[in-house]
């Protein structure tokens, strides 16, 4: 049995409250000019009084040293091993413009492209037409029927759109069809395997409607396909925690991945207060939230290092709003580290402080990487977040007599 199934089999339903606040890309490096990192250089009264009462720690997302993407990230999160659980690319396209991918659909990345008059393609990128451009295209393709199965095509941004083949019968084990390079003509879709034949054949009927459709366009006048997936079917949240769970992001990326674990998807407005107002408002409907915020990843990716300060100092100025609530287990989190001065995600171990009535509290006074390196928690993988909270909600029974 490995954990999941131990939790599933020891978790049970009770009126507690779980709430998973993620600061998207928290964990941070110092700035070379201070020595602090941009949690420790945030003043964070609020979130200074939670770590006193609770415990703290570092934590892996993937596992030491590598370097993970939000959706994985959020994966281990939710207590979803992401190397097991992998999320194929067409469906990660579709996740982040929040389509909502059903089982036994088929999605696939799609590129418009330029070719020639002898079918070769010359620009894979089709001159990087604008979004408007993108959405224009995409509603000429859309909603065909072939052979019974409905082809759902939708815009993601530039040259990129999502296709979404839906029906019965159809497997995901098929080639690209991007050439990958100039001058070539595009790949027919062939099978992998004779379950995938069936989504091969539609795949290049559909090639050959955008093929005429598209004709008079310049220079969007054909498609590549890449990545196609199936949807992924992981388990739900509801099952292995007998939790219902709700997510309250504004990015549509989140909502996806929150969706692909069962969670039902609150709308919220763009700034934290508006995040838990939600929470204030559906408070009693479910026990658990996910709360997702996107500025510290942002100024991070961007290499703002006080745009990244101010962003958790936002947070901690508005968590009264949310801690108001006499909260069962609050855990404050990220998806992984952005530090500023690499302008992107690392490696890095992630602060974590879990706050609940049961919870051994450690000499952890601050919540910052340097306080959480001495917290109670120790470094634990990420995955393990999940058992935790549920355990300081009373919702695992024993194991074993
Ligand atoms: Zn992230």
């Amino acid at each position: 049995m490995d954990t999941q199934e131990l939790i599933r089999s020891l978790s049970h339903s009770t009126s507690s409250k779980i709430i998973l606040l993620v600061l998207d890309g928290l964990g941070g490096l110092p700035q070379p000019e201070t020595g602090k990192t941009e949690l420790e250089t945030a003043s964070t009264p609020n979130l200074d009084k939670l770590a006193i009462k609770g415990v703290c720690g570092l934590s892996d997302p993937i596992a030491p040293g590598i370097t993970p993407g939000s959706a994985p990230g959020h994966l281990a999160l939710f207590g979803y091993d992401p190397i097991r659980y992998e999320i194929g690319r067409g469906v990660l396209e579709a996740t982040g413009i929040d389509f909502a991918v059903q089982p036994g659909d088929v999605a696939a990345r799609g590129n418009f492209c330029t070719v020639d008059g002898n079918g070769l393609v010359t620009d894979r990128r089709a001159g990087r037409i604008s979004d408007e451009k993108c959405t224009e295209l995409c509603q000429i393709l859309d909603r065909q029927h072939i052979d019974g199965i409905e082809v759902i095509v939708r815009p993601v941004r530039g040259h990129r759109f999502v296709a979404v083949f839906r029906g019965e019968g159809l497997s995901p084990e098929v080639n690209d069809s991007d050439p990958q390079q100039v001058g070539l003509l595009p790949l027919d879709i062939t099978a992998r395997n004779i379950e995938s034949v069936k989504l091969a054949n539609i795949a290049n009927k559909f090639i050959s409607s955008a093929r005429e459709l598209l004709a008079e366009q310049n220079p969007a006048n054909m498609v590549l396909f890449r990545g196609f997936s199936g949807e992924p079917g992981f388990p739900s949240m509801k099952d292995i925690y007998k939790l219902n769970p709700a997510a309250v992001a504004g990015y549509p990326m989140y909502r996806g991945l929150a969706r692909l674990v069962g969670m039902d998807t609150l709308d919220t407005g763009p700034g934290i207060s508006d995040v838990f107002a939600t929470v204030k408002e559906y408070y009693e409907k479910y026990d658990f939230f996910f709360l997702h915020y996107k500025p510290t990843d942002a100024a991070g990716e961007d290499g703002d290092f006080d745009r990244k300060v101010k962003a958790i100092e936002e947070v901690d100025e508005a968590l009264p709003e949310l801690t108001a609530l006499d909260l069962d287990v609050l855990v404050v989190t990220g998806d992984h580290s952005t530090p500023a001065i690499l302008k992107g995600h690392s490696w890095h171990p992630v602060p974590i402080l879990l706050s609940s009535k049961f919870c051994r509290a450690d000499d952890v006074k601050n919540f910052s990487e340097s306080s959480c390196v001495k917290g109670g928690l120790g470094r634990i993988s990420t995955v393990d977040i999940m058992p935790l909270a549920m355990a300081n909600a009373l919702k695992l029974k024993k194991f074993g007599a």
